[in-house]
């Protein structure tokens, strides 16, 4: 078996690592190391979970040199504030014995103290891309001593919408550099942008493409409504003493806070919630209380917990199945079953997932186990707003359509999707910055 030894990293790497108590470097460390090291363009297939952070981590921190210039050599970038602090905190174990600076900085977070962090010096820079836009437009950051980039969760930060940020920020970075990109799934969005940025870039595969970690037991129960589905959910956390570290996964912020009502009576110490309604310290305290065990189960919305590094998480429950992309289901029951522990995952299936639950058992060539419905558990009849079938009132006077003449409302639509990136002047003067890297010369 591979030990960290055997891969040409510094003894000040080894000793934190043995700090750490990591010996073997898991499969995607073994394979990203040799590559990332030559400089080429990368592109890593890998779930969270696969110990991929360090993976990209350790060559660059290999790589990086003592400086005191004060303008950023690494550039991270990552969908949520959350991973922003998780990767700080990784490169900060990584580096306890050299000098790195890192630095996170994210939207919501006070700007001005993130100015001045970068203005202090910083060698690797880990952003969510709104707020690197911001800083850069502020002339604080300048990319033009950027050598390596890493894209971390790309798939989910082209699901966010971030596409264009990204691509802003790929124009003005110096044309010279070392690309790495980490996904867990790679569709055609994600292929596009390799095409149009990575020079032949390796690609860094563990698994074949949507297949889920062996080591996880995938089941699921047919399930017909949320309060049949509230009644499974407190059967299992009553009667399963396993059930100790549980992150539950829901469709929206509303279902999230409608089940904290419904089970909090019963088990209002053991719960958190994390939404984006929720403020970033009450964000923050509901993953710390979760990850430390205080609290039992974690309620969450898909984008808030992607990327959340959450040790030993015993089971990932779907309260709600993904609606629209299978590959989502993929990304939830990675949470489970990390590093080298087994997880179990379960899933509520109700009437109107079938198809999405075999688009799943396709992309994972697997088939859910489904287990009967525990006898002790009520079927409810009472069903919530949404899951009331929609009955027209006759009464109602049916409203004549308007048209519209030209093809305004298709124009105003397409307008409002756009990503604001704010007016001429800040169009200008991004447009600037990236004709000036282009011209800087490289390292
Ligand atoms: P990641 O896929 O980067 O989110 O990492 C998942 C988890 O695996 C984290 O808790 C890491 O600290 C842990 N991990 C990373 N590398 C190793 C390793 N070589 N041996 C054991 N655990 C690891």
């Amino acid at each position: 078996m591979t030990t960290f030894k055997d891969l040409n990293l510094t003894k000040q790497l080894l000793n934190a690592l043995s700090d750490i108590g990591f010996e073997n470097p898991t499969p995607i460390q073994e394979k990203a190391f040799p590559v990332i090291m030559s400089g080429k363009d990368a592109v890593g297939i890998a779930q969270t979970g696969t110990g991929k952070t360090f993976a990209y981590l350790l060559p660059i921190l290999r790589q990086l040199t003592y400086s005191e210039q004060r303008q950023p050599r690494v550039l991270i970038v990552v969908p949520t504030r959350e991973l922003v602090l998780q990767v700080v905190d990784e490169v900060a174990k990584l580096s306890a014995y050299m000098q790195a600076r890192c630095v996170g900085v994210y939207g919501g977070g006070n700007i001005n103290i993130q100015k001045q962090k970068v203005y202090d010096g910083v060698d690797i820079l880990v952003a969510t891309p709104g707020r690197l836009i911001d800083l850069t437009l502020s002339r604080t950051l300048q990319f033009n001593s950027i050598q390596k980039l890493v894209i971390d969760e790309v798939d989910e930060m082209l699901n966010l919408g971030f596409r264009a940020q990204l691509i802003k920020i790929l124009d003005i970075l110096p044309e010279k550099r070392q690309n790495l990109m980490f996904s867990a799934t790679l569709n055609e969005d994600v292929e596009l942008m390799i095409d149009n940025y990575f020079k032949k870039p390796e690609y860094i595969e563990l698994i074949s493409r949507g297949t889920p970690l062996e080591k996880i037991i995938q089941q699921a129960y047919y399930v017909p409504n949320f309060y049949t589905k509230v009644n499974l959910l407190e059967f299992l956390l009553q009667t399963e003493k396993a059930f100790s570290k549980v992150l539950l996964f829901v469709k929206n912020k509303k279902i999230a806070d409608d089940i904290y009502k419904e089970i909090g009576p019963a088990f209002a110490e053991e719960i958190g919630v994390i939404h984006s309604n929720k403020s970033q310290p009450q964000r923050f305290s509901a993953v710390k209380k979760f990850d430390e065990g205080t609290h039992r189960l974690l309620i969450a919305t898909d984008v808030i917990a992607r990327g959340l590094d959450l040790k030993d998480v015993t089971h990932v429950i779907n309260f709600d199945m993904p609606s629209k992309e299978a590959s989502a289901y993929i990304h939830r029951i990675g949470r489970t079953g990390r590093a080298d522990k087994t997880g179990i995952a379960i899933s509520f299936v109700t009437k109107k997932d079938t198809t999405m639950q075999k688009e799943i058992e396709t992309l994972m060539k697997k088939k859910l186990v489904i287990l009967d419905m525990p006898e002790a558990v009520e079927i409810s009849e009472n069903l919530t707003q949404d899951e009331k079938p929609v009955t027209r009132d006759k009464s109602l006077k049916k409203i004549p359509k308007i048209i519209t003449p030209t093809g305004a409302f298709h124009e105003k639509k397409e307008k409002n999707k756009k990503v604001n990136l704010g007016g001429k002047r800040r169009q200008e003067n991004l447009r600037r910055i990236a004709e000036k890297n282009a011209r800087t010369k490289p390292f």
